[in-house]
């Protein structure tokens, strides 16, 4: 059953080297301390990354990008349906009327929509399933929606994955659920793609290698704001005679809301926590491991602040768009019973989640144990202020590479300077060490580029005119 835990894991969060000036801001903000400068670049350690997209808000040079399918591939499909979440038609301002952005879908080239949250009650009921009927660990249980979260729970807080709920996300549940109306309609099932717009990097990898179950039912993936900018050029000229949105009369308000802050926790009795930005996310999940929530019944965490209104492939504000989305909300009905598809709520099943955790400084624990001592040795004589200088996220995180031989003790640029003092290493040594960690023209700089007159980098660097520089 866990096969797809014994899977390499995907990542759909990349980074295009030539974009990354080494400026460290990823370094400081990533959340798995999953990123290192080497050469002047900054690279990522698969093992380590949940795919959050920390990283891509915090580059100031738009170094990272998200990996995603062709629109074209739609085409390679006679029957082409657009699956996307509520939040997509949320971003749109008020003057876009929903039948415009569903009319625009399908000029783009799809010939069925669907909400990802249309079927949410089956999911509402399968979940309250599992926690009466599964769950026989202390609580609470943990929402398995956000898959940033779940992946971060595998790799930072393995002794958790056994709260987590051990159901499909929305999008895989809707993806079969069209793949039943289409049957319906006598679709053979082979004509039929299914495309997932998503405004979130770790749905993307979780689609690509998915967590508890073998393979996603979803065709392709296509990146939100691509689409978003499509139809924001088309919709202001779409008057009239819209085309038929299919399946909307199942659309609810629980389901508008799922994504958000609070959407999973208003949904179930019992003490709930709903818990969104990842530096929370992380809080709370310390908080469990320390044993503290054990009044709580369920856990809803979302890595974005804003839940998924705050995805990093969103273009409109996060708070605009959760705005408009509660005001959406009001205009549905509450979600219908989910009687008689029992079918469907079948599928939602996914196996138990294996942790994966980052640290692994050997396999064998007695010399782990000892590499850990070595460590901690090595951070006695590193400076404790994790300033990033070495290429490594924090001191400890430098001393656990050196361990690993990933890492020298003369990365320290500290130490660099005081093994120069004592004679330790020449003067060249310490300069090639730094042209080492950033980058051989790290200092063949045009300040004409950066706004100021261009000097070769050196040429205002004179003593004796600059000498409160010295
Ligand atoms: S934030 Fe990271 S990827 Fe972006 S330029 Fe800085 S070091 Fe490079
Ligand atoms: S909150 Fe939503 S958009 Fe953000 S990582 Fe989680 S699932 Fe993705």
């Amino acid at each position: 059953m866990n096969q797809s835990n014994q899977l390499e894991l995907h990542h759909a969060i990349k980074i295009d080297a030539d974009k990354c000036r080494a400026c460290t801001h990823c370094l400081q903000v990533c959340p798995t301390e999953a990123i290192r400068i080497r050469n002047g670049k900054a690279t990522i350690i698969p093992g380590r990354c949940v795919d959050c997209g920390e990283c891509h808000r915090a580059c100031p040079y738009q170094a990272f990008y998200v990996e995603q399918d062709d629109l074209s591939r739609i085409f390679d499909y006679k029957y082409r349906v657009a699956l996307f979440p509520a939040v997509f038609v949320s971003q749109f301002p008020e003057n876009i009327s929903e039948e415009q952005i569903y009319s625009v879908l399908k000029q783009i080239g799809f010939t069925h929509t669907c909400e990802v949250e249309q079927p949410i009650s089956v999911l509402i009921d399968s979940i309250k399933d599992f926690a009466q009927n599964e769950y026989d660990s202390e609580s609470p249980i943990i929402s398995s929606f956000c898959p940033a979260t779940v992946r971060l729970i595998q790799v930072k807080y393995p002794a958790l994955t056994e709260h987590l709920v051990l159901r499909n996300a929305p999008h895989d549940l809707a993806a079969w659920y069209v793949r039943q109306r289409l049957a319906e309609e006598g679709i053979d099932p082979s004509d039929a793609g299914i495309f997932y717009i998503t405004p979130c990097a770790a749905k993307i990898a979780a689609v690509k290698s998915p967590v508890g179950e073998k393979k996603s039912i979803v065709d392709g993936i296509i990146n939100m704001s691509e689409i978003y900018n499509q139809v924001m050029a088309k919709a202001t000229g779409v008057t009239g005679n819209f085309h038929s949105c299919d399946c909307r009369n199942e659309i609810s308000r629980e389901g508008i809301l799922w994504s958000l802050p609070e959407g999973e926790k208003a949904a179930f009795d019992g003490k709930s926590l709903s818990v969104d930005g990842m530096h929370n996310v992380i809080r709370i999940l310390e908080r469990l491991e320390d044993g503290d929530l054990q009044d709580i019944d369920f856990l809803e965490l979302r890595a974005c602040e804003e839940g998924c209104a705050g995805g990093i492939m969103m273009t409109s504000n996060r708070f605009l768009t959760a705005d408009r989305q509660h005001k959406r909300a009001e205009k549905f009905p509450e979600a219908k019973s989910s009687a008689g598809m029992e079918e469907l709520a079948e599928k939602l099943r996914i196996a138990s989640v294996q942790p994966r955790p980052m640290v692994h400084l050997d396999t064998d624990m007695e010399k782990a144990f000892a590499k850990m001592e070595k460590a901690r040795s090595i951070m006695c004589h590193l400076p404790g202020i994790d300033c990033g200088a070495c290429g490594a996220p924090s001191c400890l995180a430098l001393a656990e590479d050196m361990v690993r031989h990933e890492a020298r003790m003369t990365d320290c640029i500290y130490i660099q300077q005081l093994w120069q003092k004592e004679g330790k290493i020449s003067a060249e040594k310490a300069f090639r060490n730094l042209e080492k960690r950033w980058g051989e023209n790290r200092f063949d700089v045009d300040c004409s580029k950066r706004g100021a007159k261009n000097d070769n980098g050196f040429g205002l660097m004179n003593e004796g005119e600059d000498a409160d520089l010295y």
